[in-house]
């Protein structure tokens, strides 16, 4: 089994900001106003999530560790609806079997809080507030040969606060804080969305750039488009979410990019954060471990809404 969770980790934990990604989607997931991460070394040293969410009662905290101990799915019409949210229960494990991993948790009305290494599986009681905290430290420290191919820890710092980013621009509701070394690095506050895409995306973006919106159907599509003039030499300012989870998906990056038709000069890459709610039968998140890909069932009509909606939001001719 152990290995088993080795070869899942491959597929879930690439480098820190992956452990990041898990641990922020399971601190949302468990209602979180405000979620706190604190990182040494880029993440590979320690990763500390803290969340004011639910917590996890200390009955199902071994079990949190397990493969597949998923406590989100609790009837089959459930299962169904989570399979829009990709795959279940393997991020804790996959995590655990890769790092060192400590969790501290307490849930409403407990009278103190508890905290589980993974290593020793040692159950303590702990000091804190409502909501659970997940240290991970050491990531690959037994896999040397994945450690190595690791980068700089101010690359794996980038691509963890880029994570956090992702989430963050998801969910202007939650507070979001990065600390590196013990200095604040990044905070954003719970607000609008349109001062979240703001604070996230900064002001230059902001101002070149066009709110979307369109309804169709089962479709909405919303968010804001950069301004063709704006386009970057680079494609790091292209958010995309499907049902608030951030996806790289072909298929709309195609369809945004053919409502700039010629207007984009050489290979420059227009910049824009666009939320797509779809009904989740319509839908298949449930492709890649790293939930990063979709399948629609009507992709051509999801295509040309997405264009549509681009290019109103631009003012763009519509070919
Ligand atoms: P999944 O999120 O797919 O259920 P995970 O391995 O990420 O699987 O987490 C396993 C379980 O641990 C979750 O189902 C949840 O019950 C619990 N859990 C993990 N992180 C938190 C958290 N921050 N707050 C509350 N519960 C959590
Ligand atoms: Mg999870």
């Amino acid at each position: 089994d152990e290995l088993i969770s080795q070869i899942a980790a491959g597929e879930v934990v690439e480098r820190p900001a992956s452990v990041v990604r898990e641990l922020v989607d399971n601190a949302l997931d468990a209602g979180a106003t405000q979620v706190n991460v604190k990182l040494m070394a880029g993440g590979v040293r320690a990763i500390v999530v803290e969340d004011d969410g639910l917590g996890i009662p200390p009955e199902e905290l071994p079990l949190a560790l397990k493969r597949h101990a998923t406590s989100k799915i609790r009837s089959l019409e459930e299962l169904e609806s989570v399979a829009t949210m990709g795959f279940r229960g393997e991020a804790l494990a996959a995590i655990s079997s890769v790092a060192e991993m400590a969790i501290a948790t307490r849930c409403e009305g407990a009278p103190h809080a508890h905290r589980l290494e993974a290593r020793s599986g040692e159950l303590k009681i702990a000091a804190r507030s409502r909501g659970t905290s997940v240290e991970v430290r050491e990531l690959f420290f037994s896999t040397p040969a994945r450690r190595k191919f690791l980068k700089t820890d101010a690359t794996e710092l980038a691509h963890c606060l880029e994570s956090v980013r992702r989430h963050a621009l998801a969910r202007p509701d939650v507070g979001f804080a990065v600390w590196h070394e013990g200095k604040l690095v990044e905070q954003w506050r719970a607000g609008s969305a349109e001062q979240r895409l703001l604070d996230v995306l900064g002001e230059d973006f902001f101002g070149s750039s066009r709110a979307v919106y369109a309804e169709a159907g089962p479709l909405r599509i919303y968010g804001r488009a950069g301004l063709p003039e704006a386009a970057r030499s680079r494609s790091d300012m292209q958010y995309v979410y499907v049902n608030g989870r951030y996806v790289r998906d072909k298929l709309i990056a195609h369809g945004i990019r053919s409502a700039y038709e010629d207007q984009l000069h050489g290979s420059r890459q227009p910049s824009y954060v666009l939320f797509i709610d779809i009904a989740p039968d319509r839908v298949d998140v449930n492709v890649h471990p790293t939930k990063i890909e979709v399948r629609f069932r009507d992709g051509r009509e999801i295509h040309q809404q997405v264009r549509y909606a681009v290019q109103d939001a631009l003012a763009l001719s519509r070919a």
